[in-house]
């Protein structure tokens, strides 16, 4: 279908325009004042009208323990989410709905799922949210979270050899079902993209490394993975490989113009001058990594140092929700503590030329879409600036970012169809995942995980020098 969105204001260099802009199949063809109208007349005043943003990095089936985790670091934090973990697949593909949801009512038109598998029914999770996002309508790029390396591994180990349990999955197991899920599933054409996204190097054998990039360079498929989130990753990789995560990603194959990284906390200068040579995407998570205690991510450097940098949510067990906005506010204003040099602080336009461009340019997308141009694709989110949450009227883009909205987005197009309109998603029955939402889920309180205090000796006597619990 065709649209005419007539008279929204957009951001333009010396601050608005208000201007139509015409959808015509999939894509941006005209933007400016006074168009001839085709297709549906949209109403664009007192909206105002942006490019998508993108969730660059979020696990959708966390949404089912948002809320209950402990205040933990990651590593521990880890060891009680995967004692909970949903185990079927019709709650991924409920989780899958309710995060695209999330994620388009705060401005998001494509997501990242690095997408936490069920053991055994590995090819059924990913068609659970292959389903979820297709019937959402929203662009989905679906790194199934693969690993060949038991979670204890992902801890370093203080000079104490672990005792390591062997994983379900081999490396050779890794890499089939990659393959499996890449024959199955990769259509971009339909919206939906299999990325080669071994979890991290932390739990990756470099085998499965190499593969995944293997297979990146055969299907040309965008690749993702953690990327030095916690201290403990980067003591980690200096007892692993003698050198940085970065250094040794590097020497893989793995880093390039369509590798993101989600967190990259713990960089130093030369790591981050690979990440910039390489063309490599930060994909920056502000909340989760002050929910986890992380740290908070050099990103104010990224940027001088010509490093791409986009935002994610991250998953919803660490955030504990997908709101774009909330992560875009925070993930921008962190940084002023950082630094006292406030020319270098980020600006709300900035900030949402991150969203969206940034993270388009994360997943190879930077021509197609992100930003506002004649022959992009029409992957647009019109914004009601009568809403309270958004008045009186002052900056349009300072009020989006810096302040708190609630409801107010009023309509998305993703690939030019327009999926939510008058705040509504018309693609998906709302009502009808609030209520499966509530009935498959119980109130919890006080429950205990049983890997959490098997870890946590170890996690206290590496990274807290306590030796409680080990003996004298
Ligand atoms: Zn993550």
């Amino acid at each position: 279908m065709n649209f005419t969105i007539q008279s929204a204001l957009i951001p333009v260099e010396q601050g608005y325009e208000s201007v139509d802009v015409q959808i015509v199949d999939g894509q941006i063809v005209a933007i400016a004042p006074a168009l001839e109208a085709t297709g549906t007349v949209v109403d664009g005043h007192n909206k105002l009208l942006l490019p998508g943003f993108v969730n660059a990095h979020t696990h959708s089936s966390e949404m089912w323990q948002r809320g209950s985790i402990s205040p933990l670091p990651l590593e521990l934090w880890l060891a009680e989410l995967y004692d909970f973990t949903p185990l079927d697949p019709e709650k991924v593909y409920l989780s899958g709905l309710g995060t695209a949801v999330e994620t388009l009512l705060s401005g998001g038109t494509t997501i990242v799922d690095h997408l936490v598998l069920i053991p055994g029914q590995e090819l059924e999770t990913v068609e659970a949210a292959v389903r979820a996002y297709q019937e959402v309508g929203i662009q989905a790029f679906i790194g199934p979270l693969i690993q060949d390396q038991a979670l204890i591994t992902g801890m370093p180990t203080g000079g104490i050899p672990h005792d390591v349990p062997p994983y379900v999955r081999s490396t050779d197991d890794a890499i089939s079902l990659l393959k499996d899920c890449i024959h199955r599933f990769h259509r971009p054409d339909q919206g939906i993209s299999i990325m080669a996204a071994p979890t991290g190097s932390q739990l990756c054998s470099d085998q499965l490394f190499q593969g995944c990039a293997e297979l990146s360079e055969l299907h040309d498929l965008c690749r993702h993975s953690h990327l030095l989130e916690t201290k403990a990753q980067k003591l980690l990789a200096q007892e692993k490989y003698g050198c940085s995560a970065v250094e040794h990603l590097q020497r893989l194959g793995f880093l390039g113009a369509k590798t993101s990284l989600a967190h990259c906390v713990w960089l130093d200068d030369t790591d981050i001058a690979i990440l910039a040579e390489t063309r490599s995407t930060v994909v920056h998570n502000p909340l989760s990594n002050l929910r986890l205690g992380s740290g908070i991510a050099p990103v104010l450097k990224y940027q001088a140092a010509g490093v791409n940098v986009a935002f994610g949510c991250d998953g919803a067990s660490s955030n504990d929700s997908q709101d774009l906005l909330e992560v875009i506010k925070i993930g921008s204003i962190l940084h002023n503590v950082t630094d006292f040099e406030y020319r270098h602080w980020i600006t709300p336009r900035q900030a949402v030329e991150m969203a969206a461009l940034g993270g388009a340019t994360g997943l190879g997308l930077q021509h197609q879409t992100g930003s506002l141009e004649v022959g992009k694709q029409a992957d647009l989110v019109l914004y009601d600036l009568t809403n309270l949450s958004l008045l009186p009227k002052t900056d349009p883009l300072g009020l989006l970012v810096l302040g708190r909205p609630t409801q107010v987005v009023d309509s998305v197009w993703v690939k030019g169809d327009r999926i939510v309109a008058d705040g509504i998603v018309k693609t998906v029955n709302v009502e009808h995942l609030r209520r499966e939402l509530f009935e498959r889920s119980e109130w919890t309180v006080n429950r205990q995980s049983v890997t959490l205090p098997q870890f946590e000796p170890l996690y206290r006597r590496v990274m807290l020098g306590d030796r409680e619990g080990i003996g004298d």
